[in-house]
């Protein structure tokens, strides 16, 4: 499964923002929790969507798809000439497919910051610096061995000199790969080179408790809303300590608990959403049976790749997809007037199956 990697300096929140995705993990309802990496936790997708499903098309139970976060011990300056247990850290990061950077950005004098200050900007500039220097280093290696193919005409090694060419100058500069426009081919090469700062980011202000209502009122926020910008990547307001304290909630109580803080959804709901939208995952359901279900699959999968998160059985022998959008079957209110207004589909192997789908896979056993 795809997973997002936890990063940050030391004592900026991330265990504590690690041990709400566990809690809340734990409360899950159709997962007996399994023991797996500890250093792994499992938490269901929020989605209002199966609730509706499923009093259309009433069943047993509802699961809900879930999604993996990966906690990565605090990385330190100096991580890519081996400080700290920076080749370490350096090879998580590498393992997973993307990036929740959190950054320090409430005050507490009775907690220590690695640099004795408060300055998201800097935290976030120490840490990427770091992984632009490390993937300088592989691109430098790279480069010697590309170069000495390339003159030999080699059409490949050609194509790899040229984006190495294209990455260079911006890493010397400390900046971050992914901030740089590729074509469809050079995008290919790029992923083949397994650099960390390719792989997508997106940055958690751990902000005080009372600043949650209104995140952008925070003047460490905005700083960190500024430099994402630039990188057009997204920043998510969290206090992780209140995350932590409501993970073991029923939903009824943490409820009420938002409410009072007055916002409408917990940080953690916003944080797995959004890291979910970063890997390019998407949603689709079965209904019908004896569980309303909801499973994920990478946008942009055909649908026997799609039946073959089911089973792969179901791939091997996919016929073809019944398939109607969720805001259909939202309109239409039963499966039957879907049907009857033409938004039941019949849809082949070259299907692009899309978010939000209600599938019933038809397959040769
Ligand atoms: P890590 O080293 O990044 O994993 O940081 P921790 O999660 O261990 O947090 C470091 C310290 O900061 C702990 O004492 C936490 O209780 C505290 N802490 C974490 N988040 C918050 C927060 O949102 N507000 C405040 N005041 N303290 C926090």
């Amino acid at each position: 499964a795809l997973t997002a990697g936890i990063v940050g300096l030391p004592n900026v929140g991330k265990s504590t923002l690690f041990n709400a995705i566990t809690k809340a993990g734990a409360e899950m309802a159709n997962y007996p929790f399994a023991t797996i990496d500890p250093n792994v936790g499992m938490v269901e997708v929020p989605d209002t969507r199966l609730a509706r499903i499923d009093q259309i098309l009433p069943a047993k139970k509802i699961v809900h798809t879930t999604f993996e976060f990966t906690d990565i011990a605090g990385i330190v300056k100096g991580a890519s000439k081996g400080e700290g247990l920076g080749n370490k850290f350096l090879e998580n990061i590498r393992q997973v497919d993307a990036i929740v950077h959190v950054v320090r950005a409430f005050d507490d004098d009775n907690i220590t910051h690695v640099n004795g200050h408060i300055d998201p900007l800097d935290d976030v500039e120490t840490i990427n610096l770091e992984l632009s220097i490390a993937d300088l280093d592989s691109i430098n290696k790279r480069y010697a061995k590309v170069e000495k193919v390339a003159r030999t005409k080699d059409k490949e090694a050609q194509a790899e000199l040229a984006v190495l060419q294209k990455i260079k100058p911006v890493l010397e500069q400390g900046g971050a790969v992914r901030s740089i426009e590729f074509t469809k081919e050079e995008q290919r090469i790029v992923k083949g080179l397994f650099l960390l700062t390719s792989k997508p980011v997106l940055y958690v202000a751990n902000i005080a408790e009372d600043d949650m209502a209104a995140p952008q009122d925070s003047k460490y926020y905005q700083q960190i809303k500024e430099y994402a910008a630039k990188e057009n990547a997204e920043v998510i307001g969290i206090s992780a300590k209140t995350e932590e304290e409501i993970a073991e909630l029923d939903d009824e109580e943490r409820q009420v608990f938002l409410e009072a803080e007055g916002v409408s959804e917990s940080g953690l709901d916003r944080l797995i959403r959004a890291s979910y939208h970063l890997l390019g995952l998407a949603t689709f359901f079965t209904a019908g049976g004896t569980e309303t279900r909801a499973w994920t699959f990478k946008q942009g999968m055909k649908a026997p790749q799609v039946a073959g998160v089911i089973h792969s059985d179901f791939e091997r022998g996919f016929i073809r997809a019944e398939t109607v959008s969720f805001a259909d079957l939202d309109q239409y209110g039963s499966m039957q007037a879907a049907k009857e207004a033409g938004r039941l589909r019949l849809e082949g192997k070259d299907y692009e199956v899309q978010d939000g789908d209600i599938i019933e896979f038809r397959f040769n056993v």
